[in-house]
């Protein structure tokens, strides 16, 4: 079994609501995904294409769902995993991580 990671940035802004500090004004970040999946290759071309240069706050599921690392990382895992629904072959995702900054990650593990 093969372990494979895919990695990708996009640039997208965001509001942390109820967040008593400067994160609770607008501000964007380079962020990066990085997807461990066991199996072949995966495509989250399509998933980076509707968030990348966006206004997380204004699209579904951030409209409600706070835009943290945290939540963008459990994002990036469920429409992942819908897509993976329909494939042939067994994949499975360990975890997604995402970087807000050089510094600072989260993982989301099923
Ligand atoms: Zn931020």
């Amino acid at each position: 079994m093969f372990e494979v990671a895919v990695e990708q940035g996009f640039a997208s802004a965001h509001a942390l609501r109820n967040y008593k500090g400067r994160c609770e004004n607008v501000h964007g970040h380079n962020w990066k995904v990085r997807v461990v999946i066991e199996g072949r290759q995966l495509e989250m071309a399509a998933i980076i294409d509707r968030i990348d240069h966006q206004f997380l706050n204004e699209i579904p599921p951030f409209d409600v769902t706070n835009p943290s690392a945290e939540n963008i990382a459990e994002y990036f895992y469920q429409r992942m995993n819908e897509g993976l629904t329909a494939t042939p072959v067994p994949v499975r995702i360990r975890e997604v991580k995402i970087w807000e900054t050089d510094i600072q990650s989260a993982t989301y593990r099923p």
